[in-house]
């Protein structure tokens, strides 16, 4: 088996837009309702200042390398990875930010993940440097985000889900986390926030929603004993509201999943960027009119869209020189002129006219 994550069918990103609304918790519990729905799931703690999963999940002790590898550990069928698990000391990880993005690229590339069908990845909160290695390095097949119903938080949560949109990560939806008390003796739910927040919130940016958990005392105390829910206490309520979601998970994945269109093969040809769409369609971009399309924030206008970059600033012998595939959405070109911070989504590439640059034609 080799290191890395080439054979993970689903890699969504759990993320909130500020701390302690219950992303981790959401994360660890969503990947056993996956689990129990008979996937194979991990779970890869990418809190890297804050990982809770080793506690979360009971399991503290140091991941075993083996074949220059980590081997992740497991619990109930569940494989993860934490940072909690790496550093043994109890102290806290003190780490700049291109330490800490090394730390992740090995979670992405140096860990023997295997064959999965969901890898969750619990991000830290916010909007910074990790989000956007892993957006790229990682292959985000969704993103979710975890709120709860205060303003506050929503309105940071908007951020959040801004940040995946101008990434092209899909977002699958949003999950409203404790949405209401549950009371174990009366069975009873007070809406001590408000709630519907997260509903709003989702209708609004037009992204599904995928349901709430309330505020309920076993989630808190399985949590803190490292206890899995979804199996120790599947009648609970909030056990059957993370198998609700889990399922609602799965068929927007499923559907998104299905509209993504992966190339077969991408490469520089004579300086020209050519991409094998599918068996019968090929298409070679004229590089002049690409370099005059780029979407970079150089070339066009954030605020009005308008094309800064004119034709007269572009060589007429210019090439495309080398590419980058950026995540599962994007193709980054490096052109002769020395620009290189353009990254064109398959989408645009996929939908770009004839007279903005594509000869198609089949093979
Ligand atoms: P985050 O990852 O957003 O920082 P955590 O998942 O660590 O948040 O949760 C913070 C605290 O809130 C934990 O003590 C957790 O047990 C508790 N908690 C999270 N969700 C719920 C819930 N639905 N009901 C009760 N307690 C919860």
């Amino acid at each position: 088996m080799k290191a890395g994550i080439g054979s993970i069918k689903n890699i969504i990103a759990i993320a909130s837009g500020k701390g302690g609304v219950g992303k981790s918790t959401v994360a660890v519990n969503l990947a056993f309702a996956l689990k129990s729905k008979g996937f194979i799931v991990g779970l890869m703690d990418a809190d890297i200042y804050g990982p809770s999963q080793p506690g979360l999940l009971g399991k503290r002790e140091q991941p075993k390398g083996f074949e220059g590898a980590i081997v992740p550990l497991e619990i109930d069928g569940l494989k993860f990875i934490s940072m909690g698990n790496m550093n043994q000391t109890g102290k806290a990880n003190i780490m700049r930010s291109p330490m800490i993005l090394k730390a992740l690229s090995q979670f992405i590339m140096g860990v023997r993940w295997g064959d999965l069908d969901y890898l969750l990845v619990d991000l830290p909160p916010g909007t910074g440097d990790v989000q956007l290695t892993l957006s790229q390095q990682a292959k985000l097949s969704g993103a979710i985000i975890v709120t709860t119903p205060q303003r506050v938080a929503l309105e940071i949560s908007y951020k959040g889900l801004n940040m995946f949109q101008v990434l092209n990560v899909p977002i699958l939806g949003i999950i409203e986390n404790m949405s209401g008390f549950s009371c174990k003796h009366c069975g009873k739910t007070t809406d001590i926030f408000k709630i519907g927040g997260g509903k709003t919130l989702a209708s609004s940016s037009d992204v599904p929603f995928l349901g709430s958990i309330p505020l309920d005392p076993e989630v808190m105390v399985a949590g803190d004993e490292g206890r899995n829910l979804i199996e120790s206490n599947p009648n609970a309520n909030s056990s059957r509201m993370f198998m609700k979601i889990a399922e609602k998970v799965i068929e927007v994945q499923n559907k998104i999943s299905a509209e993504i269109f992966e190339p077969m093969h991408v490469q520089i040809d004579c300086g020209k960027l050519k991409i094998v769409w599918k068996e019968d369609s090929t298409v070679i971009y004229d590089t002049f009119k690409l370099r005059l399309n780029c979407p970079c924030a150089d070339c066009v206008d954030e605020n009005t869209g308008k094309r800064r970059i004119t034709e007269k600033q572009i060589p007429l012998d210019i090439s495309a020189t080398r590419f980058n595939l950026v995540g599962r959405y994007g193709v980054s070109v490096h052109f002769s002129d020395g620009h290189n911070t353009g990254i064109y989504t398959l989408k645009l590439l996929m939908e770009m006219p004839n007279d903005i640059g594509k000869t198609s034609f089949s093979v």
